[in-house]
């Protein structure tokens, strides 16, 4: 039988043809004494494949996973990769982030700056590489998490820590039985994928409910988008924007969930992204039944007039009030942040971005920076053509960045400063790919070096133990105190940090939150080691996660609380059970003996 979808499985590679040759290259890999770039060439071009070519490392990894059980190498797949210096460049901050992408669906948004690619979700271009990605695996969940854990593995990535970060137009405008698909899809590849087990053919043979649209150029300017997509969906699903295949029950996750507990491959965190309109008490309560632990909120300008006119569709109160409801419940805030938009001017948006973190109101704990770039597809072509928006130059650019990141506090971590469209899409505007090294190197020259989490984190490498400290750093947010507990070495390298929120007690809270502290976010660095290995002198795995938990309990019941919860991901349940957690509803919990409250000053 033909496959329906060879793009799917272009980068399989079977190693059993080959056994000669890669047994041959394994065997010479593990008696060399030491193994560098040359060294592997040289060995490989001994054993070349098919007589002519050479062996990725991917494929000499898959090798030894085919043949070790055959062979007598007494060397644990994990030391081998290690030896092939398979640098985790893309795991260093601990975890592997798999991230997926919804399917077109119409958004109630009409963003003048937004993307209008209907053969993807609303805001993204099929160019992008994560686009391209999912558009490979008909954005399907299953396949778009399975593929993508198998290509961290087959490049030698530890697979047992996955962050799904699920992307595309407006999650909460998802009709709920869609959302729990989707989130069980995933949880079912993540769990097969640990035991083994291969279902793409059963999602294969699934009617595709998107897929490419043929005769579609991808272009459809403004709410044309909407109309585009519904047509095309309609017209695929019986008239329906969901295929039947696409809905499954509150039952059939958590079952997915309580599997993931103690699966291989487990979901140590999932975030979703959503505009600040559509945060409510009851959207929040989903996004947490589905087992997220982050938002992706879009803020873009905290100016109204700017909002107004680029027709955003809410003001800056909604995302006051988005976020006191997000961090009330524990929940981690990505934010997005756009400098020049229609509107606004360098020097508005240099204060802009200083409200972001001088109003305890928002005070996020990720950004996401994206200069407006325009693309042909956005309404913004209209008010470029007509001379009313313009791209800033480079040097107001580079000027605006340089300023954000050097008010950027240590609590947050800058996660993008521009925004993967490639050159071909922007019609004008910003095309220096590397400009965040641009900008923090300018920093740096001025003596003023950024000083977010991303530019303090250690990549990886050995450290003293000796020279680490715990380190507080208190800051007020719109539901209370934040501390941000960190453990730092003596060159100011952070090796990890614990968000503790210290609510008070008229705060709005979901009910299973009264009284309690909230442990937000741990996080350990250092190269993502597969759980219960040790390599000397790494940063993950020696205690410090515990010992930061153990300092959060402090400090919460100095503060007063009778109860410390934590909004854990389903993948760390297991890891906080043993920290003396109980499970609640939506977090879990653990009981505090609360210091007698000092009463405030008279
Ligand atoms: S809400 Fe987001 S995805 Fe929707 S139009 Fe606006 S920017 Fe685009």
């Amino acid at each position: 039988m033909l496959d329906p979808h060879p793009r799917r499985h272009r980068n399989a590679f079977d190693p059993a043809p080959y056994e000669r040759e890669l047994t041959g290259i394994i065997e010479k890999i593990l008696a060399a004494p030491e193994l560098d770039d040359r060294a592997l060439d040289r060995i490989a071009k001994k054993h070349p494949k098919d007589g002519v070519g050479l062996f990725s490392r991917s494929e000499i990894i898959a090798g030894f996973r085919h043949f070790s059980a055959r062979r007598s190498w007494n060397v644990e797949e994990a030391d081998f990769v290690e030896r092939l210096r398979m640098r985790p460049v893309r795991t260093q901050s601990g975890v592997t982030p798999v991230t997926v992408l919804t399917k077109p669906f119409p958004c109630p948004g009409s963003c003048i700056f937004c993307p209008n690619d209907v053969r993807m979700p609303k805001s993204y271009l099929a160019s992008e590489p994560g686009a391209q990605r999912a558009e490979d695996n008909d954005f399907d969940p299953y396949l778009q998490t399975w593929n993508r854990i198998a290509a961290y593995r087959g490049i030698g990535h530890p697979v047992d820590k996955v962050e799904l970060i699920i992307l595309g137009g407006t999650w909460s405008f998802h009709p709920e039985p869609y959302q729990i698909w989707f989130v069980k899809r995933c949880f079912d590849a993540m769990n097969d994928f640990g035991e083994g087990v291969d279902r793409r053919m059963d999602a294969v043979a699934a009617p595709a409910a998107f897929g490419s649209v043929p005769g579609l150029d991808g272009r459809a300017l403004g709410s044309g988008y909407n109309r585009v997509v519904r047509e095309a969906l309609a017209d695929r699903n019986a008239g329906k924007l969901l295929h039947p295949s696409e809905a499954a029950t509150w039952t059939e996750l958590e079952r997915a969930q309580r599997a993931n507990e103690a699966a291989t491959c487990r979901n140590v965190g999932l975030s979703i992204e959503t505009r600040p309109d559509h945060v409510t008490p009851d959207e929040i309560q989903r996004i947490r039944r589905l087992g997220g632990t982050k938002v992706q909120l879009g803020l873009q300008s905290l100016s109204d007039r700017v909002l107004a006119m680029n027709r955003r569709g809410h003001d800056v109160a909604t995302s006051r009030s988005a976020l006191r409801l997000l961090r009330s419940a524990g929940f981690k805030v990505h934010a997005h942040w756009m400098p020049n938009l229609h509107g606004a001017t360098p020097e508005a948006d240099e204060q802009d971005f200083a409200r972001l973190f001088d109003d305890p109101g928002f005070r996020p704990d990720e950004l996401k920076i994206y200069p407006c770039s325009l693309v042909e597809s956005a309404e913004l072509m209209v008010h470029y053509e007509r001379g009313e928006w313009r791209p800033y130059g480079a040097d107001e650019l580079l000027g605006v960045l340089k300023a954000c990141l050097a008010r950027t506090p240590a609590y947050c971590r800058v996660t993008r400063v521009i925004r993967d469209f490639s050159s071909g899409d922007i019609v004008t505007g910003n095309r220096v790919a590397n400009l965040r090294e641009v900008a923090e190197a300018a920093l740096r020259r001025e003596g003023r070096p950024c000083r977010d989490i991303r530019a303090r984190e250690i990549r990886g490498g050995g450290f003293d133990p000796e020279g680490t400290r715990l380190a507080d750093l208190e800051y007020e947010t719109s539901t209370g105190s934040e501390v941000f507990l960190q453990w730092v070495t003596q060159g100011d390298e952070l090796l990890g940090f614990l968000r503790l929120s210290l609510p008070r007690r008229d705060a709005p809270a979901p009910e299973e939150l009264r009284d309690s502290a909230v442990i937000r976010e741990v996080h350990i660095y250092g190269a993502s080691l597969s759980l219960g290995r040790r390599a000397p002198g790494r940063v993950q795995h020696v205690g410090l996660g515990r010992q930061l938990i153990e300092r959060a309990c402090e400090i919460a019941s100095a503060a007063g609380y009778s109860g410390l919860a934590v909004i854990s991901a389903v993948g760390t349940r297991a890891y906080y059970r043993e920290l003396g957690f109980r499970e609640g509803a939506l977090y879990q919990h653990r009981a505090l003996t609360p210091a007698p409250r000092t009463p405030p000053p008279l």
